[in-house]
Order: structure tokens, then sequence, then C-alpha cells
């Protein structure tokens, strides 16, 4: 697609969303949900806050156009990547007892597969800034830090937050992965809304809706926010480890789902998750490659459960206590009372492995 085809696809894709939204939880004459689409090459994008949590919300998300494209382009390139074969015989020796399990969706045409892993990126974008609004994060952060800084949140920007330590910078990292949780909750509650009643579709998308999302995940990591055996700092997680979040999250909920029969993919536990992983897994791959880096570093492109890093076990015991600490709190002043579901949540099997109890 040009680029102003691309821009066109989306502002429709998210006007249509927004719409629907507007007249749901913003349906109080003084309330609104606003996007503004920024003519801005930076890929970047933002959630901005203008009320406080006993007003009606007065809420917009910024977009960036470059945002936009850029994320089509990323896509379009990845999708070349795979189709090429160039690391299929690595892809084949992951998928083992898998090896059914296809990389693209076989009952969708290139360009569809195209759009929709496009769509799935751009409305996890859209549904994590709009996590941040539901959950009022930004008045959280004011409340906590007793400032007016957090009105506006600013997701790729990095740079700018790299002097953020301490409970501050703990804080902000637990919120963002508060808001890939919800985003990943909404984001798979649209992908079912539209596949449902097509088996076949559901299923195949499932990898659409992983290689998307990755795709977009990727985008922002930085070799240097990988160590967890360092403090805490700036703003955002790393990249692989918010994805090492949303995978078992994405398999989970499909398992739960299939078990009590609210979808039919005909999937047992071990092909989901391997088809989960090996989606996100090509991603990696591809932005290894993308970004000519060394093959020593091929390691910091590969997920594998945050759990098990160096670091990684008191990076999470961190995030867990200040989520135990904040969650009545975001509860209180959820937007969306129905999407309580969406709610950062760590079972306790989970808690367990976190704290070795
Ligand atoms: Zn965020």
């Amino acid at each position: 697609m040009e680029n102003h085809e691309i821009v066109q696809f989306a502002e429709k894709v998210i006007s249509s969303i927004t719409n629907d939204i507007n007249n749901s939880i913003y349906s109080d004459p003084e309330a609104s949900l606003t996007v503004q689409w920024k003519r801005c090459e930076a890929f970047n994008a933002s959630a901005i806050s203008n009320s406080k949590p006993t007003e009606p919300p007065i809420h917009i998300i910024e977009i960036n156009y470059g945002l936009v494209i850029s994320l089509y382009q990323d896509i379009d390139d990845y999708c070349n990547y795979l189709e090429s074969g160039l690391d299929q015989e690595i892809f084949d020796y992951f998928q083992k007892d898998h090896s059914a399990i296809k990389l693209l969706p076989p009952s969708f045409e290139p360009i569809e597969y195209r759009k929709n892993m496009f769509i799935s990126a751009l409305t996890w974008v859209y549904f994590h800034e709009l996590a941040h609004l539901n959950q009022e994060h930004g008045y959280l952060l004011n409340k906590i830090t007793n400032t007016f800084h957090y009105s506006k949140f600013e997701e790729f920007n990095l740079d700018k937050s790299q002097s953020l330590k301490g409970n501050i910078a703990n804080l902000h990292h637990t919120l963002e992965l508060a808001a890939d949780f919800e985003a990943i909750k909404v984001c798979i509650a649209e992908l079912i809304r539209h596949f449902n009643n097509h088996n076949n579709e559901l299923k195949e998308t499932i990898g659409t809706l992983v290689s998307g999302i990755s795709c977009a995940v990727y985008k922002m990591h930085n070799l240097s926010m990988l160590d967890l055996k360092s403090e805490i700092t700036g703003s955002h997680p790393s990249s692989i480890v918010r994805l090492e979040q949303i995978l078992p999250q994405i398999w989970e909920h499909f398992d739960l789902l299939e078990r009590h029969k609210l979808i039919n993919i005909n999937m047992d536990r071990s092909e989901l998750v391997q088809m989960v992983d090996m989606n996100a897994r090509t991603a990696g791959f591809f932005w290894f490659r993308k970004r000519h880096i060394q093959p020593t570093d091929l390691v910091t492109f590969i997920h594998h459960g945050t759990i098990n890093r160096a670091g990684g076990k008191e990076y999470l015991q961190s995030i867990i206590n200040t989520w135990d600490a904040i969650k009545d709190e975001i509860n209180e002043n959820l937007r969306n009372k129905d999407k309580a579901f969406s709610i950062l949540e760590f079972s306790d099997e989970y808690r367990d492995l976190v704290f070795e109890r």
C-alpha cells in the first residue's frame, strides 16, 4: 500500500472503534474520547487526560502518522521475509512436533494478512493508550509524586525518561505492563468478535495477532534495556520483557476460552503455545536481521521468560509488590467498570515461582 492508503486505512479503523467507544463509556454529554492524528514522522503515540477521575472523562489519544506508516512498512518487510523462506530451516527446527502450523495464514491472501497484522499492531498501540486513560494512570502518578507532570503518557520517546530511577521508575514499569495487559485482553476480544464464526480464520489469526504485536514491540527493542540485574530505570520495561508477559497471556487466554468451549479453534494447549511462541520468534529473527546486529546479540532478540533471566525474579518481585500496592485504587478509578476483567493479575502459581515460595 502507498503511504496515503496506509494512513486512510488506519484512520478508518481507528475512527470506527473510537465512535463505538464514544457511544458507550463516553456517552455523558461532557465526556469525550478524541483521536488526534499528528503529521509527524517520529514513531510515537500518547495518551492525554484532561479530567480528574471524579469528573466526566475528557481523553485524547495522539497518534503520529510516522508511527502508522512505519508499522505497516515493518509488517510488509516482515511478511516479505517470511515469504522468502530465508530462515525457514531454523523455524522448522523450532517447530519440531508441530510442523503443520503455518507461520502465515493459508486462508488469507498476502495483502489480507498484511492488513490484519497491521490492524493488530495498530489497535494494540491504541488500546494500550486507552488503558492508561481507562485506569487513570496519570492521576495516580500525579498523586503519588505530588506533581502535575503526568497528564500525558508518551510511549516511544524513551530517551527523555532515562533519568527516572527507584520507586518512580518501578511504578512507571508496572503501569506500562498494566496497560499492555488490558490492551491484549481487548485485542483478543476484538479478534474473536471478528473471526469467531469462521473457525479456521480465528485459529489462523491468532498467529497473525502475535506477529503484528511482536513486530510493534520489537520496534522499541533496545539492547541496553534488557539488563534486569541493575536498578530499574526509565519509564518502560524492556521490549523483550513486555513480550514475555504478553505471550503467555495470549496463549492462556485462548486456552481458557477453548477449554470452556467459548471458542472453537480445535487446538490443544501445546499447539496453541507453539503457534504463539513461533510467530513471536519469527518477529525476533526478522528484527535481528533488520537491525544488522552482531550474531552474538541474537540471544537478546529471543524471548525465553523473564523469570529465567538473571535478575528476572527480583525485577518481577518489584513489579508485583508495586502492583499489589496500587491495584485497589486503580480499580476504584476505573472508567469502564465492564473492563474490570482486564485489570492486570498474577496467578498464585506465578507468584510462587517469582517469590520462590
Ligand atoms: Zn504506555
